[in-house]
């Protein structure tokens, strides 16, 4: 099996991305390689290994047979054809980074009018 036999792929998002809002590796989906007749115990041949994990079969890719323990903990889509040369792996964070606080601990909540810098001393 070749990397470009590699046609489809689904969207997964752990069910538990909420809890971390502010973390951009688990607050976020992933754009994964599905493959229809079971993921490979090797890596495919040219398979992007420096960008791509493949550790493991059913560790970072999804097939019908381990689809069902990857729900137990994440929201998985409906495997979809993917035009040829779609990244193998795509990483959509929802966390925006937030400015940090310049005076953190002041009880002002998130999304209040900023304070300006320097007027807690
Ligand atoms: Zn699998």
């Amino acid at each position: 099996m070749h990397v470009s036999d590699v046609t489809s792929r689904v969207l997964v998002q752990l069910r538990e991305a909420g809890d971390y809002p502010d973390n951009p590796f688990l607050n976020a989906a992933d754009l994964v390689p599905f493959f229809p007749d079971g993921c490979p115990d090797e890596a495919p041949t040219d398979w992007p290994l420096d960008t791509v994990d493949y550790e493991a079969p059913h560790a970072s890719t999804i097939c019908p047979g381990c689809v069902e323990s990857w729900r137990a903990d994440h929201r998985v889509s409906q495997p979809r054809p993917v035009p040829a040369g779609t990244p193998l792996s795509l990483h959509f964070p929802w966390a925006a980074s937030q400015p940090v606080p310049a005076t953190p601990g002041n009880g002002s909540r998130p999304g209040t009018t900023p304070q300006p810098a320097g007027t807690s001393a």
